[in-house]
């Protein structure tokens, strides 16, 4: 599979500084931020710093320098959050996922029971 990356999406915008986030951690590889329409009392994205479009694309050619800094900061995250209790992580892909910003992120989302994941 080839993947498109369009650099001109807003998560990409956020990472050149061009538009303002609520940063909760970041390292050399990744980037987290607090969702700007928050779903649960902690919704926090977390995106590699790298050009990759979705989970997928990263999982397939993200260095392993890369992928080991975005899941520390995931780590990082879980522990800044107070997620002890539990959580979700979410990466909506591509159209079938209903995916809204093509650079790839995870959603964390926790603070309170979740209920089932799908409807
Ligand atoms: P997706 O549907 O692609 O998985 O989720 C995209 C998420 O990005 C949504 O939860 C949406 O609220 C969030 N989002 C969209 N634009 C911005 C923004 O400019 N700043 C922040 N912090 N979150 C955003």
């Amino acid at each position: 599979m080839t993947y498109a990356y369009d650099p001109q999406n807003i998560f990409a915008r956020i990472l050149r500084g061009e538009i303002p986030n609520r940063t909760v951690f970041e390292n050399a590889h990744a980037l987290a931020f607090h969702d700007i329409n928050p779903q649960a009392p902690v919704h926090v994205l977390v995106i590699p710093k790298g050009a990759y479009m979705s989970l997928d694309h990263f999982a397939a050619e993200a260095s392993a320098e890369e992928q080991a800094g975005f899941m520390a900061a995931v780590a990082e995250v879980c522990r800044i959050s107070g997620l002890a209790p539990g959580f979700r992580a979410i990466a909506n892909t591509r159209e079938d996922g209903l995916q809204e910003v093509p650079h790839f992120h995870l959603h964390i989302l926790g603070g309170r029971s979740l209920g089932r994941m799908l409807p």
